[in-house]
């Protein structure tokens, strides 16, 4: 049985692709290099959530 997960039950597609215009619902498990650096980032500490959030307002 083959396990798929929505893009959008990943939380930091929530946070990041949510915003972005090539964001689409039934895409699964793709990252971009914007992606893969700001959940990175996210991970080290280096930004928060609220730095992304603000950005986007
Ligand atoms: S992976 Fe990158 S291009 Fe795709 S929706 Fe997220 S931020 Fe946008």
């Amino acid at each position: 049985m083959i396990s798929v997960v929505k893009k959008e039950t990943n939380p930091y597609v929530t946070l990041i692709c949510t915003h972005c215009e090539f964001f689409k619902e039934d895409d699964i498990e793709l990252e971009c290099a914007a992606f893969k650096v700001l959940k990175e980032m996210l991970n080290k500490g280096r930004i928060t959530q609220e730095e992304i959030k603000d950005a986007f307002k």
